[in-house]
């Protein structure tokens, strides 16, 4: 096959789609970067790539081979569908640079999504320009400065509890603030006293999750963002844990002035291995004048980009974001509707404490409220064996399951931090509660049998020091 066949193919593959302008050459590469010589690839039969293909996809972990209770990451269904409408052609052949006349539908979609967005939170105003929700914290906690800046208020500091997420002192940095920690009490949550003590007025605000990493919900959340209101600081939400909440409570409600969404976990898009995601953030209307540009704004007959936005922070991702994660989500939003929200936070905080009640008497529960859509265990019991968390959650592959997360949250020793999501059957898991019940009377009986494992996956334990530090991304050197 000849270098010019091959393009000849690929124009006349693109049958329909019309560029904006007809006067533009047909696209043709150079000879001199074309392909000098045949490719060698091995001749097969479709039935031998098939299976090559199917094969090589079952050899990782992912939610469509098995239960995945990954704490902190929901890692849920993501329904086929949103897979169909992501690809649709009027999405995936659009440029960004295209004119907004040509554009309306996909505008129109973020927007209305950026309105379904705003009524679950109960917020004002709305960007999704954020790629994942450390950006959308990063944006935040940027517009909290240009807020503070705008008032001449030099406030230093970001209060941060000591059960958050990395990313959340990380954002603070970022954004020209210093996180200060704030410790929880007994009970797992917010040591209001402290925050009393805290919240002086060098203190800009406080970034807080709800339910917080272990999976309990701030029952004292009004007061708390009370409290910084009347020191003058505004209220963050991280909002990773938002499939708690759906249809059951709004970030708004309970005071909060913004809030990051994490589309790829409630709103299901595949995002293991780190990508890709959408981090949009929703705000009060004494933040809106700092959101980035440009906002997209309509005026019932057409949608516009407006960036006549004076104290905005500026553009913080390039053109629109991660658009075909927006896809995903409104179509999860329009398939499950308003109802479908409240259904979804429902099954999910059942799922997580019927797994912990089933597994309190077992393993350690060192919060012992009931939690919501998440719990946190803690393997500590198995150090009389000599075994770790990790040990548990090595096993746990060779019984085909992927771990929950581990030795997070950090206030927790050797912690097991577990999210089944809304979209698991008690079947499975009862099944991963026996699962972890076998493998706790293994670590007695044998626990040799853990120390080793995994035994039965394509690859054997890593050295992950030795993984980081002396990194090969080549099959074969
Ligand atoms: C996942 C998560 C984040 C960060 O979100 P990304 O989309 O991964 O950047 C922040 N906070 C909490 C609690 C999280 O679980």
């Amino acid at each position: 096959m000849t270098v010019e066949l091959i393009f000849e193919q690929t124009r006349t593959g693109r049958k329909g789609y019309s560029l904006p302008s007809t006067d533009v050459p047909a696209y043709r590469l150079p000879n001199a970067y074309g392909r000098q010589m045949v490719t060698p690839l091995p001749e097969v039969s479709e039935p031998q790539v098939m299976r090559h293909f199917v094969n090589l996809s079952v050899l990782n972990h992912h939610v469509d081979k098995n239960f995945y209770p990954l704490g902190s990451c929901t890692m849920k269904y993501n329904p086929k569908i949103n897979e169909e409408t992501s690809r649709l052609h009027g999405y995936t052949r659009i440029h960004p640079l295209q004119p907004l006349h040509t554009i309306q539908g996909a505008l129109s979609l973020m927007y209305e999504l950026g309105e379904y967005l705003k009524a679950i939170v109960n917020l004002d105003a709305i960007t999704l320009q954020p790629a994942a929700g450390a950006q959308g914290e990063f944006t935040a906690i940027s517009m909290f400065k240009a807020h503070f800046n705008t008032k001449n208020e030099a406030r230093k500091y970001i209060l941060v509890p000591d059960s958050a997420h990395g990313t959340n002192p990380a954002s603070v940095n970022f954004s020209g603030f210093q996180p200060l920690t704030l410790p929880s009490s007994d009970n797992g949550l917010v040591n209001v006293e402290k925050l009393i003590e805290l919240m002086t007025p060098e203190v800009a605000g406080l970034m807080l999750t709800n339910p917080n990493t272990l999976g309990l919900f701030e029952k004292n959340v009004k007061r708390i963002t009370r409290i910084v209101h009347d020191k003058g600081g505004l209220v963050y939400l991280d909002g990773a844990n938002l499939n708690a909440l759906l249809g059951i409570t709004k970030a708004g409600d309970m005071g909060f002035d913004a809030v990051h969404f994490n589309l790829h976990k409630t709103f299901s898009t595949p995002h293991g291995g780190g990508g890709p995601g959408s981090g949009p953030v929703a705000v009060r209307q004494n933040l809106q004048p700092y959101l980035p540009v440009p906002a997209i704004v309509s005026d019932g007959r057409s949608y516009q980009l407006n960036f006549d936005v004076p104290n905005s922070i500026g553009k913080i991702q390039s053109f629109y974001g991660n658009f075909l994660v927006m896809v995903r989500a409104y179509t999860y939003l329009r398939i499950v509707g308003k109802d479908g929200l409240k259904d979804i936070s429902r099954s999910s905080i059942l799922n997580a404490n019927y797994i912990i009640q089933s597994l309190k008497d077992d393993y350690l529960l060192p919060y012992t409220d009931y939690c919501m859509h998440e719990g946190v265990l803690s393997g500590r019991k198995l150090k009389d064996a000599g075994l770790r968390t990790l040990d548990i959650a090595k096993r746990l592959l060779d019984y085909g399951l992927h771990a929950p997360t581990i030795y997070f949250p950090l206030i927790v020793s050797e912690a097991l931090m577990i999210e089944p999501t809304d979209s698991e059957s008690k079947e499975t898991l009862d099944h991963f509660i026996a699962v972890m019940k076998t493998i706790l009377k293994e670590s007695s009986e044998n626990p040799d049998l853990l120390k080793n494992a995994p035994h039965n996956t394509p690859v054997r334990r890593l050295d992950e020091v030795k993984a980081i530090k002396d990194l090969k991304i080549r099959w074969k050197t």
